[in-house]
C-alpha cells in the first residue's frame, strides 16, 4: 500500500486526551463527514479510544436522553490542530478497525527513504560497479515498478555474478520482475562462461562435465 509522505509525518505525532490523559489512537478518517461537506482534509485523525474516558462514558446517557438512540462521543483531534472536538460513534467498536499501526508506518517510512536513496544511485551504479541499489530495488516488492524495471536492465550492464545469490534467495511476488531478473542472470552467466549446477546451485564452468563443488555429473544440454 502506498502511503504518502504527509501520512508518515502525521503518524509520527503523539497526542494525549485532555479528559483521560490516555494517548490518542491514530486512525484513518471515516469515509463520511458530518458538516460542511468539505471532507476531513486529512487521511488520519487522532481519537481517544479509551472506554473509560469521561467523554465517552457520559455521552451514552446524554444521547439516550436527548435523542432516544444509542450513541456516544469520543474525543478527537485533527492533525496539526491544537484544540480537539468530539465525534459521534454508534458503538464501542467504531474506529477500532481503522487504527493505524504507527510503528509499522514509520518502518514503512524507512523503507521508502531507502528506496529513494537506491533510486538516486541508479544513474551512477554502472560506472561505480555498485550492485547494491540494483539488488535493493529488485528485491523490494514495494518499490516502484518503473525503478524495478530499470534495475533489471542495469543488472545486465553491471554483469556481476554476485547478483545471482541474492536474486535466487528472493521470493518474488511480481512475476514479470522475476522473469526479467532470470533473463538477466542467464545473460550474465553466458558472458562469464558459467552455469549453475543443477544439484548444488554453485557456479561452475559452462563446459564442466562434473561439478567441482558437489561432484555430481552436470546435466548435458
Ligand atoms: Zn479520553
Ligand atoms: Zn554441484
Amino acid at each position: 500500500m502506498f502511503v504518502d509522505k504527509r501520512c508518515y509525518e502525521i503518524a509520527k505525532q503523539k497526542h494525549n486526551c485532555p479528559h483521560c490523559k490516555e494517548q490518542l489512537s491514530c486512525c484513518h478518517t471515516p469515509p463520511y463527514h458530518v458538516g460542511d461537506g468539505l471532507g476531513w482534509g486529512t487521511e488520519l485523525i487522532f481519537i481517544c479510544l479509551n472506554d473509560d474516558c469521561s467523554v465517552f462514558k457520559k455521552s451514552w446517557e446524554q444521547f439516550e436522553e436527548q435523542y432516544g438512540h444509542s450513541a456516544s462521543c469520543r474525543y478527537m483531534l485533527l492533525p496539526n490542530e491544537e484544540k480537539g472536538g468530539t465525534m459521534m460513534v454508534g458503538s464501542k467498536d467504531a474506529f477500532t478497525g481503522s487504527i493505524v499501526d504507527q510503528d509499522k508506518m514509520s518502518a514503512g517510512n524507512v523503507r521508502y527513504e531507502n528506496e529513494k536513496k537506491a533510486r538516486a544511485q541508479l544513474d551512477t551504479c554502472v560506472a561505480e560497479k555498485n550492485l547494491e541499489p540494483v539488488i535493493f530495488l529488485l528485491t523490494d516488492e514495494e518499490a516502484h515498478l518503473k525503478s524495478r524495471h530499470r534495475a533489471c536492465e542495469l543488472l545486465t550492464e553491471l554483469n556481476d555474478l554476485a547478483c545471482i545469490d541474492p536474486i535466487r534467495a528472493h521470493k518474488f511476488h511480481h512475476t514479470e520482475i522475476e522473469q526479467l531478473s532470470n533473463l538477466a542472470i542467464t545473460k550474465i552467466l553466458k558472458n562469464h562462461n558459467r552455469m549453475e549446477c543443477a544439484y548444488c546451485a554453485e557456479l561452475i564452468k559452462a563446459q564442466a562435465k562434473i561439478c567441482k563443488h558437489c561432484g555430481k555429473e552436470t546435466a548435458k544440454k
